[in-house]
């Protein structure tokens, strides 16, 4: 009977760090599970400010060389998604273009202005939370982070903290329309 039970709590153990093994894509790290964090909190910061809510986050070793929610709406600026924002941050702190080495966590699959952005700053690893079925240029709708033709590759961990990540972005759409549904059933000022 003992070792029914202590096979059982072991089973159950083993079920419970394979769950989180499962949770997490291989190769990610605890530093991109930190840093992917602060990109959530950024996203955040950006929903409440009525951005579409979206974060990232550019580190090497352990330390942050810029950071970025998406400005889009109060920078009226069509290129001021999380990642650029973010690598203009990081390129200033690094002193220079070239950011190899570096990884960028972001909430959201980049686009294709962002993922070609990446690319060009020769970005050494992405990781990402949820995938875009709109404009996803990582795995969704094109693969440009590891297309063989351009001169830069990087590796690429996609769905970490996917959950989360995409909530936000549901949360936040949600929102919108029910604020829209009301803005058009309301009496105008003047009726
Ligand atoms: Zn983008």
């Amino acid at each position: 009977m003992m070792r029914l039970g202590q096979l059982a709590q072991q089973s159950g153990w083993r079920r419970r760090v394979r769950a989180r093994i499962l949770a997490l894509p291989r190769g990610t790290t605890q530093e991109d599970q930190r840093m992917m964090a602060r990109a959530i909190e950024l996203a955040h910061a950006a929903g409440a400010r009525g951005e579409v809510p979206v974060g990232a986050v550019i580190y090497r070793a352990g330390v942050i060389l810029g950071e970025a929610s998406n400005d889009r709406e109060a920078s009226a600026d069509p290129t001021g998604h999380a990642e650029v924002v973010a690598l203009r941050r990081a390129a200033i702190t690094h002193g220079g273009w070239r950011l190899n080495n570096c990884s960028i966590a972001v909430t959201l699959e980049p686009c294709p202005m962002c993922a070609g952005a990446l690319v060009n700053a020769r970005i050494a690893r992405l990781v990402y939370g949820a995938r875009d079925p709109k404009a996803g240029a990582v795995d969704t709708l094109y693969d440009l982070c590891r297309d063989v033709r351009l001169n830069h590759r990087m590796s690429v961990i996609g769905g970490v903290m996917r959950q989360p990540c995409a909530q936000l972005l549901t949360d936040f759409f949600r929102a919108r329309r029910q604020a829209k549904r009301g803005a058009a059933t309301r009496p105008s000022a003047g009726a």
